[in-house]
């Protein structure tokens, strides 16, 4: 730490990402939750070199093909719908704008909540999951300040229907109700369908796992016109060129495949549906994740040991080393070949294991 840095900050913890392997083809990475799948091949040739040289001019800020496109796709107005650099920017400025009165979340959910909180100083009511991991949205909703969901939850893969998020926007209309659908193209029903009755919803998507492009770093939010324009505020106040010339063209380019996209979100699911069955044969107790990925633990071994036996064998996934995700690996759903190879290492283990 520099003698610089305002004390305000200095007891800040960051988030810590998964790890991203230099060596890539050494690895089956399964602890990011990437999609296995490459862009649909159309995206990929947007890529000109036309594209490349016009990369000496600024990206259009108001994104406005794109914001045209989704709106399309999801049958809302572009006035409806907000671009990012990547959704954990929406979540972000949404910690900064949208927290006056506080934050609420759940106790195991996504990690950046609690640091976004840290870093803008918000107040912030943690809400245990029920013992069996599920939501307690009683809690939530008597809890005070703006709420941030994920449905379906990471790491947990849970997901809540859309009655029980209706009584969360009911409970307190004055209040924002933040629903992170990052996962949800993986089996959860969407909050979209609610913009129109609710003005204190924000449904917040990103191209990161469904769409096959987290490298590409975009993250989209719908809500109501006067929300879209708060987050445009900040926007303008941080970075109008948030969003780069590449990205733009491939997020177009993007929403015109959906059918290329919804095929690969049934592979995953399919896969995620056989591993989480051989994981069972092996004795493993693993959550009915509507995500992308699997929360899982055995009996037979403890999660740490069983990272560090995975790593040893090239086969990365995730373990969160503190609090109650400790006795639990996230395994992100990979391509079919990759499964059987994960599953058969496993068993490998534990057989040396006894
Ligand atoms: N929300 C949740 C629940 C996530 O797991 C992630 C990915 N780590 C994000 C948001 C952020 O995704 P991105 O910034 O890649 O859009």
């Amino acid at each position: 730490m520099s003698r610089f840095l305002t004390p305000a900050l200095a007891a800040l913890e960051a988030y810590t990402p998964g790890e991203q392997p230099q060596r890539l083809s050494q690895y089956i990475k399964l602890n990011t939750n990437e999609s296995p799948y490459p862009p649909a091949p159309s995206v990929r040739a947007a890529l000109t070199d036309e594209v490349l040289q016009n990369l000496r001019l600024y990206p259009d800020p108001t994104a406005k093909t794109l914001k045209e496109k989704l709106a399309a796709l999801y049958r809302v107005g572009p006035e409806n719908v907000y671009l990012a650099n990547g959704s954990d920017d929406i979540l972000y400025f949404s910690f900064l704008a949208f927290c006056q009165d506080g934050a609420a979340f759940c106790d195991l959910t996504y990690g950046f909540y609690k640091v976004f909180a840290d870093l803008v100083g918000v107040k912030t009511t943690v809400v245990p999951l029920r013992e069996d991991l599920t939501v307690d949205v009683d809690g939530l909703c008597a809890a005070d300040g703006t709420i941030f969901l994920a449905n379906p939850n990471a790491p947990t893969g849970l997901a809540l229907p859309l009655s029980d998020i209706r009584r969360l926007l009911a409970s307190n209309p004055n209040r924002l109700v933040l629903v992170d659908e990052a996962y949800v193209d993986f089996g959860a029903e969407s909050a979209l369908s609610l913009l129109e009755e609710y003005d204190n919803l924000l449904v917040v998507r990103t191209f990161s796992k469904s769409r096959c492009l987290a490298g590409g770093r975009l993250g989209y939010a719908f809500a109501a016109p006067a929300v879209i324009s708060d987050l445009e505020t900040i926007r303008y106040s941080t970075n109008p060129y948030n969003i780069n010339r590449l990205t733009l063209l491939l997020g177009e380019q993007t929403v015109e495949e959906e059918a290329y996209y919804v095929d690969c979100m049934k592979r995953v699911m399919n896969t995620r549906a056989e591993c989480k069955k051989d994981l069972e044969e092996l004795g493993f107790f693993v959550t009915d994740s509507r995500a992308n990925f699997l929360f899982c633990k055995s009996e037979a071994i403890s999660s740490a040991v069983l990272y560090e036996k995975l790593k040893a064998r090239k086969i990365l996934v995730r373990y969160f080393a503190s609090g109650r995700a400790s006795a639990y690996l996230r395994i992100s759903v990979g391509t079919p070949q990759q499964m059987k190879t994960l599953v058969d290492t496993i068993k490998a283990i534990l057989k040396e294991n006894v």
